[in-house]
């Protein structure tokens, strides 16, 4: 295949992606060119994982590096008297969606003859990225929240990655690996554009499982916005093919205590509105400053979708609603169960229309939290962290 080229959308410069660079000299992100797209008779049928898609990938030569990405599970469940598909992002190798973006990143970066490489997380995305450098085996140092539940710290620190743990918020993080550009090559997800490249298989999936149809409706838990950013993609692409003649309407979830496209949305503005960060459970899409939130909101209202931000409280009743549904997830995840209540109910989603809930990261990353959590809902029966003391007969 001939080299991808990587366009900065700030100032036009275009560069060959086969050298690494991780923004362009002006400052900006930078994205890749048009993808090439994919006809149904390109997939490999016999491949279940993303790579059945690797037709449609920029990248130079086959994969080198995997560990069983995508091709998750798409299952229906009742929700609110509606039929729902939910994606089982959850169940990647790492237990998050990230891996999509990882895996075709990593296989990018081995192409560019990258070495030891560096990125900050809220946790999930660095256990990814974690997870695939050691199985390129590139060494590997990850920035996170020291408040980053610890299942997700332990799930780095397994992968053999130097983990650097931040205190502060998000940003702060973010900042810190910003200062180490220097020292190795800063592989961020939210600014390398491979790691979209690698989310748009997500679009291909949910076309290729619902027999070759785009969703009417899919809602995305979304912090800096990759998994939007990679359907708008992925179903461009098929739309460019011929493969579908409508686009599905694209929501993206938000913790109301932490949601930068929510406020920009509000404001009818196309760029960053500054707004104030209250700490969320929703760690995993706490994100004061996405960096590419112009192209999520354009790729938003394109869609005809919108921003759905949810309060506090309602992402814990979500959470164990899914659970009673067999669905465990972590509590970013559960705000696409809280949205898609809301969105049934003000009217915006139509029962018979069909609806896409992806949920993004497995309950496992938070199990010690979410047990706090549920112990303070008090369920009929709950025996564990938060419940009262039993009662317990007395020997005769
Ligand atoms: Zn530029």
């Amino acid at each position: 295949m001939e080299g991808a080229t990587y366009r900065c959308p700030a100032c036009g410069c275009q560069y060959a992606a086969l050298r690494p660079r991780w923004r362009c000299d002006c400052g900006s992100h930078l994205d890749l060119g048009p993808g090439r797209g994919l006809g149904r008779g390109e997939i490999v049928a016999g491949e279940a994982t993303l790579w059945r898609y690797a037709a449609a990938l920029a990248l130079q030569g086959p994969r080198c590096v995997s560990l069983g990405e995508g091709w998750t599970p798409l299952v229906r469940r009742r929700w609110h008297g509606a039929e729902i598909f939910f994606k089982l992002e959850s169940q990647m190798p790492t237990g998050s969606f990230k891996d999509r973006g990882a895996a075709v990143m990593i296989n990018h970066l081995v192409e560019a003859g990258v070495g030891p490489i560096h990125e900050d997380s809220s946790g999930n995305a660095g256990a990814s990225l974690a997870a695939y450098a050691a199985a390129a085996g590139i060494p590997c140092r990850i920035y996170v929240p020291a408040a980053a539940p610890r299942g997700k710290l332990v799930q780095i620190a397994a992968a053999g990655a130097d983990l650097r743990a931040v205190p502060g918020t998000r940003q702060s993080v973010s900042e810190a690996a910003l200062a180490a550009a220097g020292e190795s090559f800063y592989a961020s997800h939210n600014w390398q554009p491979f790691f979209i490249e690698g989310t748009k298989t997500l679009a291909f999936e949910l076309w290729e499982q619902l027999d070759f149809r785009a969703p009417d409706n899919i809602l995305v838990p979304t912090g800096y916005g990759s998994n939007i950013l990679g359907l708008e993609r992925g179903f461009d692409e098929l739309e460019r093919c011929g493969e579908i003649t409508a686009r599905p309407r694209l929501f993206a979830v938000q913790a109301a205590n932490c949601a930068a496209f929510a406020a920009a949305w509000a404001a009818g503005a196309d760029r960053f509105v500054p707004f104030a960060a209250e700490p969320t459970i929703a760690d995993g899409i706490a994100t004061p400053r996405p960096v590419r939130i112009a192209a999520v909101l354009r790729a938003l209202r394109r869609s005809k979708g919108g921003v759905a931000a949810v309060a506090e409280a309602e992402i814990m009743p979500a959470l164990a609603a899914l659970g009673r549904l067999g669905l465990f997830v972590e509590p970013t995840a559960a705000t696409a169960g809280a949205a898609l209540s809301n969105l049934l109910q003000d009217g915006t989603i139509a029962p018979e229309e069909t609806t896409i809930v992806v949920l993004t990261g497995h309950g496992l990353k938070a199990a010690e939290r979410i047990g706090e959590l549920l112990g303070g809902l008090h369920p009929p029966g709950w025996i564990g962290p938060g419940s009262e003391p039993q009662e317990t007969a007395e020997r005769p």
